[in-house]
């Protein structure tokens, strides 16, 4: 009896409006699922233009826009957990590493996408979120470094004296004893 291929996932809600989530432990290299849709040349494609295209080689695109599609739903990571393999004129979408049930689905779309579709509106994946919540602490701690204390009352004198801590710093680190309790 042959086994009827299942999909290991679901569409549902995520960030960025939908995705595919896990429904079961996915191994590695597991087939995931094949985007689906109708075989079109480059130029046709191009007049197309919509968000759903794959491109299979310099001839041949898929345009996946189809809702038929699921695959069309995994969404974008630059810390992907699944990739697009071409096999003559079929994509698959395997796992990369093994994913936990729940876990959304994420592949890389390559640097064109990124840079046309992502790049002006800032990517929403996992990895770039927390990039930028650490820039932005970074920045947070920089400007609080740099706020002269209120209770000095002398605003201007206040500006640059933190730095000049660093020489004490440097001399602690050169300890090479090891305490012990
Ligand atoms: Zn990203």
């Amino acid at each position: 009896m042959a086994k009827a291929f299942r999909r290991p996932y679901r569409v549902g809600r995520s960030r960025t409006g939908l995705g595919g989530f896990a429904t079961r432990e996915i191994q590695k290299n597991e087939l995931i699922d094949t985007y689906r849709g109708q075989m079109i040349d480059s130029k046709t494609a191009d007049e197309r233009d919509n968000r759903y295209m794959f491109e299979v080689n310099s001839r041949w695109t898929i345009d996946g826009s189809n809702r038929r599609n699921l695959a069309r739903y995994f969404n974008h990571s630059c810390r992907p957990n699944a990739e697009s393999d071409v096999k003559g004129h079929t994509v698959i979408i395997k796992a990369r590493k093994k994913i936990q049930p729940g876990e959304e689905i994420v592949y890389d779309y390559g640097k064109d996408y990124f840079d046309i579709f992502l790049k002006p509106v800032g990517c929403k994946c996992d990895k770039c979120l927390e990039k930028r919540a650490a820039e932005r602490a970074e920045k947070r701690a920089a400007a609080a470094g740099k706020k002269p204390t209120v209770k000095r009352g002398k605003v201007a004198g206040a500006k640059k004296a933190a730095p000049k801590k660093t020489k004490a710093v440097g001399a602690k680190k050169k300890k090479t004893t090891k305490k012990r309790k």
